[in-house]
């Protein structure tokens, strides 16, 4: 699958754990490193998921992760992220996230975030070790304010199924330009078009404009790193 194809896609789904192949959808498939089985003619992501960090193995799983960084496929690192309700120790989520904004930065490829109950503390981070990269936030589900913070420090929101039942985020999504963000099934049940159906009529506009919004954030992020 060539980036020229992907312009006859109807849909880009930012964040999938679905494997199922739609062949109007064009997706980017979320893989931990744990557990990684290359999807034909899909492009993918790939990280260490802080609630998959294992500690004893940690240095086999970066060695892993910069493997897989080479995979032509390879679009993207994530999820990565921090989460305080669930998963490994915090202090080690933030160490292993510090290091995927260092590989982000030495490979030129985005990051895809998960964050729980931490943005304060990603905040912080990132002032650390500054991404030089786009970073994305998968799966925003908090209010407006935060929205705002986080697009004016250049990061960018991805909403998911949610989003359909959440009127906090649908506000938030009304504010938004349509080729400000990204739409994500990630392990929904909901498809990709419904969501998109759902967005085009909250903001107005036609599901093929907001296609065409959709295409025009994933190129400006995404173009240089198709290669095949
Ligand atoms: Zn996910």
């Amino acid at each position: 699958m060539k980036y020229e194809n992907f312009i006859n896609f109807d849909f880009f789904d930012f964040h999938t754990h679905s494997n199922t192949l739609g062949n109007k959808i064009f997706k980017i498939y979320s893989h931990d490193i744990n557990n990684f089985q290359i999807q034909k003619d899909t492009y993918f992501s790939i990280g260490i998921h802080p609630w998959f960090i294992e500690e004893k193995k940690i240095d086999e799983s970066f060695t892993l992760l910069e493997d897989h960084l080479n995979m032509n496929r390879c679009i993207a690192i994530g999820e990565t992220g921090l989460d305080k309700i669930r998963g490994a120790d915090f202090e080690l989520q933030k160490i292993v996230f510090q290091n995927h904004i260092s590989l982000a930065n030495l490979y030129n490829k985005p990051l895809i975030i998960h964050c729980v109950k931490s943005f304060d503390v990603l905040l912080n981070l990132i002032k650390k070790t500054p991404p030089t990269e786009k970073c994305i936030i998968h799966g925003f589900n908090k209010n407006y304010e935060l929205a705002e913070v986080l697009l004016s420090k250049g990061f960018i929101l991805s909403f998911g199924a949610l989003l359909i039942k959440d009127v906090r985020l649908q506000k938030i999504i009304q504010s938004l330009g349509a080729d400000t963000f990204f739409l994500e099934t990630d392990d929904a049940t909901q498809t990709i078009k419904e969501i998109y159906d759902f967005v085009a009529k909250l903001k107005g506009i036609s599901v093929e404009e907001l296609a065409e919004s959709q295409r025009k954030l994933y190129l400006s992020i995404f173009n240089k790193l198709i290669i095949g």
